[in-house]
């Protein structure tokens, strides 16, 4: 068994005196994450997704360069040892290769000048997947056991809780009955009211999803001939941190040369709006001003990946009043909230 995956004890048992179903709405990692809970606690439950697929924010592709590519999640903001928490299965076999996310050549663009900075600590405290994706995590170690439960192209929009039981029904017409329900939509779509509900939404539930801050985000992934960039660069904006191109292909031990433009923030509109030529172009000419030229002289091939035109995404990620509310790996933890909030 790899490293990785040799503390994965289970953790203590929990005693479960539920007999009914779960519905739970939307397969991103939260709800993948609800439905490998409850497997593993016997506890029936139906994962109804809207789109065509498996993962939401969590996404891949195999094609654009010559290793798979995170469209969206890609850091992990924790200790590896957090994915063998999330498996939470000493059976569990596989191998999972993680970097250590320590960029060394670290710049900074103010609009006019290149600066580059010389960090002698540790920068980031993070980590990326070496030849795998948070895709792959969620596809090697967490679907197998939850691909007959799940439903897909069945977005929801009417959930009736009036009775003992739950019914949520698709724009399809299907419907779908449960005792309990989790509903793991993306805040910027409850924002909106995409879901009726009867009775109603409390208006306090309601003001709680109209608080969160959902800003646009992107990432435009662009192939060059050789690495002319440092390994991160931050872009002057009003909003710290907001807008960053980094060397995608970081410790990957790949051939290719790939740089990441990632931008989440109300700022991110400027190339959200934009049809994907139009942000390929400004994103071009940024670079070129950047380092004189050199993006247009390398440049090979590009993916654009607009988080906000996702129908059933629609922006980034939740920002709180309190700051940013933990992504992904919190979702296995606040699943007994979510249960009796919304169930
Ligand atoms: C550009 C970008 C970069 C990011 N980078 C990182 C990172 O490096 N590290 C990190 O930890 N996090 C990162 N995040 C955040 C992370 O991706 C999200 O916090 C996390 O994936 C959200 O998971 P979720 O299950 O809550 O929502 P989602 O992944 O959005 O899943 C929700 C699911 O609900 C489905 N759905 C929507 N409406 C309906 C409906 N009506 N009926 C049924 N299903 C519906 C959607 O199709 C989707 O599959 C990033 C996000 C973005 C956008």
């Amino acid at each position: 068994m790899p490293s990785l995956l040799q503390s994965c004890q289970k953790e203590n048992e929990l005693v479960v005196n539920f007999s009914g179903k779960v519905l739970i709405i939307g397969a991103g990692s939260a709800g993948m994450m609800a439905a490998y809970t409850f497997q593993q606690y016997g506890i029936d439950f139906a994962l109804i997704e809207a789109g065509p697929t498996f993962g939401g924010r969590v996404k891949k592709t195999m094609t654009f360069t010559d290793f798979p590519l995170d469209l969206g999640t890609e850091w992990l903001h924790d200790n590896p040892k957090t994915l063998d928490e999330m498996i939470n299965d000493p059976n569990a076999q596989g191998n999972i290769e993680m970097i250590s996310y320590q960029p060394e050549s670290i710049a900074n663009w103010d609009g006019s000048e290149l600066s580059y900075v010389n960090v002698g600590f540790q920068f980031y405290r993070e980590y990326k997947f070496k030849n795998t994706t948070w895709h792959d995590f969620f596809e090697d170690f967490i679907v197998p056991s939850i691909a007959s439960k799940m439903v897909f192209n069945e977005p929801i929009n009417t959930i009736d809780y009036s009775f003992g039981q739950v019914t949520a029904t698709s724009s399809n017409g299907t419907t779908f009955t449960g005792d309990k329900i989790i509903i793991t939509v993306p805040a910027a779509l409850m924002k909106q009211e995409v879901i009726s509900f009867t009775p109603a939404l409390p208006s306090t539930t309601q003001d709680r999803f109209n608080a969160i801050d959902v800003p646009p985000g992107i990432k435009v992934f662009i192939k060059f001939n050789t690495k002319f960039y440092p390994d991160i660069c931050s872009v002057d904006t009003t909003v710290p941190d907001d807008k960053i191109y980094f060397d995608g292909a970081f410790k990957k031990g790949a051939n290719d040369n790939l740089l990441t433009l990632f931008y989440v923030s109300d700022n991110a509109r400027e190339l959200t709006d934009l049809s994907d030529a139009e942000v390929f172009t400004t994103v071009m000419a940024e670079l070129d001003q950047m380092f004189n030229g050199q993006a247009t002289q390398n440049y090979i091939s590009h993916v654009i990946q607009n988080w906000s035109n996702e129908p059933f995404i629609q922006g980034s990620y939740s920002f709180s009043g309190a700051g940013n509310i933990p992504p992904l790996l919190k979702a296995r933890f606040t699943l007994l909230a979510k249960l009796i909030r919304m169930g």
